[in-house]
């Protein structure tokens, strides 16, 4: 049995050491990250090349089953193994942690693009501050892909990132080196050091940087939540590495969330 993770988060790495040695396991990595974190199992890194790559690499390698465990932000690789396991042949199961839900004391502001999330910031408690003397301290942890959305945007950035983020990007912008899991008091402390107004986050889920919520809520910081990309139609949804696990190890007869056969 060959199973192909589609990696790059910390439950496909989770799911990884649930299976391997018993289930020949390789991750798939994008190659993003400099120093990535390793899974157990074989590891290979970089894109396949669209669609027909990865039908190719599938069809090559004999995997049986793939589990797109990426990033719920990660929409292209999705679409791409939604359409390549129905091209192969091979299940499917989409790992997806739950998102984020806003507790009392919350004041969140959903939007559905970065492009979305750039223009909120114009309307949070300052009001629009395009063209004039900007002010604003906005902590930007989006990740370093995307920072383009918000290259014009007149407020003072705080970005952080695993890897420096290349321009285009705000013009005053300070960037944190910095990977998860973060604490809440490094997070409560990094907003007052920082003196940030406002927070920017997609909605990751996970508890590994959930604490900057927490922050956030104490302070009474607004801040910008980006909604998730939907998961690509008709492909199953586990919550968990465990339960992706168990759906391995039943040899993908029921599909987690809809119950469905295969
Ligand atoms: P994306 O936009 O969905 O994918 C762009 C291209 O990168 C894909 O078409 C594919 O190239 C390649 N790719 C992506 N994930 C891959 C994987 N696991 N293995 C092999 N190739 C992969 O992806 P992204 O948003 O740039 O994210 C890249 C990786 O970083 C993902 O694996 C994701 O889990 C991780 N990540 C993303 C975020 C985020 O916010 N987007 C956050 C944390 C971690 P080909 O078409 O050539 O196959």
């Amino acid at each position: 049995m060959h199973v192909l993770i589609l990696g790059g988060t910390t439950e496909a790495r989770a799911l990884a050491t649930a299976l391997h040695p018993g289930v020949r396991v390789t991750s798939s990595l994008a190659g993003r990250v400099a120093s990535p974190r390793l899974p157990a199992g074989e590891v290979r890194v970089g894109g396949f090349g669209g669609v027909e790559g990865l039908v190719d690499w599938v069809r090559e390698h004999h995997v049986d089953a793939v589990i797109d465990a990426t990033h719920p932000f990660a929409e292209r690789i999705s679409f791409n193994a939604a359409r390549a396991a129905a091209t192969a042949h091979v299940p499917l199961l989409a790992l997806r942690r739950p998102g984020w839900v806003p507790a009392e004391g919350d004041d969140w502001h959903q939007v559905a693009s970065l492009e979305e999330a750039a223009g909120a910031l114009n309307g949070l408690g300052w009001g629009d501050l395009r063209g004039r003397s900007p002010r604003g301290r906005v902590f930007l942890t989006t990740g370093r892909m995307g920072l383009a959305a918000f290259a014009d945007c007149p407020q003072w950035f705080l970005v952080r990132s695993v890897d420096a983020p290349e321009p285009p990007m705000p013009a005053r912008t300070e960037i944190l080196l910095d990977r998860g899991p973060f604490t809440l008091d490094g997070e409560r402390d990094l907003l007052r050091r920082y003196a940030i107004d406002v927070l920017v986050t997609k909605d990751s889920g996970g508890a590994a940087t959930a604490p900057k919520l927490t922050a956030a809520r104490e302070a009474g910081i607004p801040v910008v939540v980006v909604r998730r990309p939907p998961v690509p139609e008709g492909v199953p949804v586990a919550a968990t590495s465990e339960e992706a696990a168990a759906w391995v190890w039943a040899g993908w007869e029921l599909s987690p969330r809809t119950g469905r056969t295969r």
